[in-house]
């Protein structure tokens, strides 16, 4: 099974995409959606309420059958949540006999070595990497295999037809009250505009 770890704040379609060519490429049977709660991160910034973001990213998931949204960073929100603590859960919970593939872009496959328990997450859990428009595949594998020949070989990447889509490019459009049709699906469209979401994002440190 897939896992696909973001902030999604808001999801879109580059999440998506993304989540689904892996899901065909790696024949994988399902992809379970994980929004994090407080994301160590992002400690710094303001991030949306963690049930808006649970809330959003179901409603972009419903018409795929292979997709699903977990709730194990949302309900853990007091405390900061790590990567490895989910993969750890969802290991558990298989009892150890699930192939997890956890699916990240290629931008936050490059914080990876300074993710808490790295080495034992590189253990349990295969990683596949998106390429994504303005990072480098090439920069990736140096900066891996220069910190760790060994968590290269975890690793595998896949070239994704570049989707040049941000969160924060929705969110500053929002905010700027341009339209974010064609970036993210209509039923998110519509939760952000009911709840008056991203209204003020420049107060968003
Ligand atoms: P933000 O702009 O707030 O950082 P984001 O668009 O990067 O948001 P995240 O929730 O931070 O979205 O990302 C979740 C995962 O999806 C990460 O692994 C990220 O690399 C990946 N991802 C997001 N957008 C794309 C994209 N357009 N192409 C490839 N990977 C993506
Ligand atoms: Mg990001």
């Amino acid at each position: 099974m897939g896992i696909m770890g973001g902030t999604f704040d808001p999801i879109h379609l580059g999440h998506l995409v993304i989540a689904e060519e892996v899901r065909i490429q790696f024949k994988l049977d399902k992809v379970v959606f994980v929004p994090t709660g407080n994301p160590p991160h992002k400690v710094t910034g303001h991030v949306t309420d963690p049930e808006h973001r649970y809330l959003m990213t179901v409603l972009a998931t419903i018409n795929n059958p292979y997709f699903t949204v977990s709730r194990v960073e949302t309900d853990r929100v007091q405390a900061l949540t790590y990567t490895i603590d989910t993969i750890r859960f969802f290991n558990n919970y298989y009892d150890g006999k699930a192939n997890l593939y956890f699916i990240t872009g290629a931008d936050a496959i490059l914080d990876i070595l300074t993710w808490k328990d790295y080495k034992e997450l590189l253990s349990i859990c295969h990683f596949i990497a998106a390429t994504r428009p303005g990072y480098s595949l090439e920069k990736l594998k140096d900066t891996i295999s220069a910190a760790s020949p060994d968590a290269l070989r975890n690793i595998q990447v896949l070239e994704i037809p570049g989707m040049q889509i941000s969160s924060t490019l929705i969110r500053s459009r929002v905010s700027a009250g341009k339209p974010i049709k064609y970036l993210t699906p209509d039923s998110v469209t519509e939760y952000i505009s009911k709840n008056s979401l991203y209204r003020n994002e420049q107060e968003r440190v």
